[in-house]
């Protein structure tokens, strides 16, 4: 099944693309929009500790990139030609490129589905801080790990794979991207691919 994320209309791209050039004097603009604070501290978290993320930013953003970060009511999923559906709400995120004209990608949609993750979070009494944490962690992966090689390469060759069955999976591509961010955060390695890299799932 061909499954497509489409934003809902223009809306969030009218909303966030003037402030920065508004401001002459401001910092490099981030080639992240969003419209949710949530997420917005988050990125700002991130920016501010890692070295590899603020320099991806910087090359996407000369290069005229835009990585969206939406929540799934923000979104739909294209499942067949005319057909559109709801985000899976059980899937906590997922990256997408938009594809363009002879592959070419110059936006990347990333939906994370926050009051999933805080619904799980608030079952085991987790802190402030450890939610913030994953939500770190989850865009890392999203972000670094998904958006930015696509965006860098400018195409769809820049997809960088999550692992398969059977690979160690810290050498697949996502995950030697997002744990080299998470080194420099002090966020934690992840060794395999379940949520288990997460501290909602309680085993870190
Ligand atoms: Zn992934």
């Amino acid at each position: 099944m061909v499954r497509k994320l489409l934003t809902m209309g223009s809306a969030l791209l009218i909303a966030t693309a003037p402030a920065a050039a508004q401001d002459p004097a401001a910092p490099l603009a981030d080639p992240i929009l969003t419209t949710n604070e949530t997420f917005r501290a988050s990125i700002e978290r991130i920016r501010g500790q890692s070295g590899l993320w603020s320099g991806a930013m910087a090359a996407i953003h000369a290069r005229g990139g835009r990585v969206l970060i939406l929540t799934p009511d923000q979104v739909v999923v294209r499942a067949e030609e005319s057909r559109t559906e709801s985000f899976d709400t059980t899937e906590l995120a997922e990256a997408a490129p938009v594809v363009g004209p002879g592959s070419t990608v110059g936006v990347v949609l990333v939906v994370v589905n926050l009051s999933l993750l805080e619904s799980a979070h608030a079952r085991r009494g987790a802190t402030v801080r450890e939610i913030e944490a994953d939500l770190d962690r989850i865009l890392i992966h999203e972000v670094y790990g998904h958006a930015v090689p696509y965006l860098l390469a400018g195409d769809t060759s820049g997809r960088c794979a999550d692992p398969v069955p059977g690979q160690d999976p810290r050498r697949a591509c996502s995950m030697r991207r997002e744990n080299a961010v998470r080194a420099e955060l002090g966020l934690g390695q992840r060794a395999d691919y379940t949520l288990s890299g997460l501290a909602l799932s309680g085993t870190r």
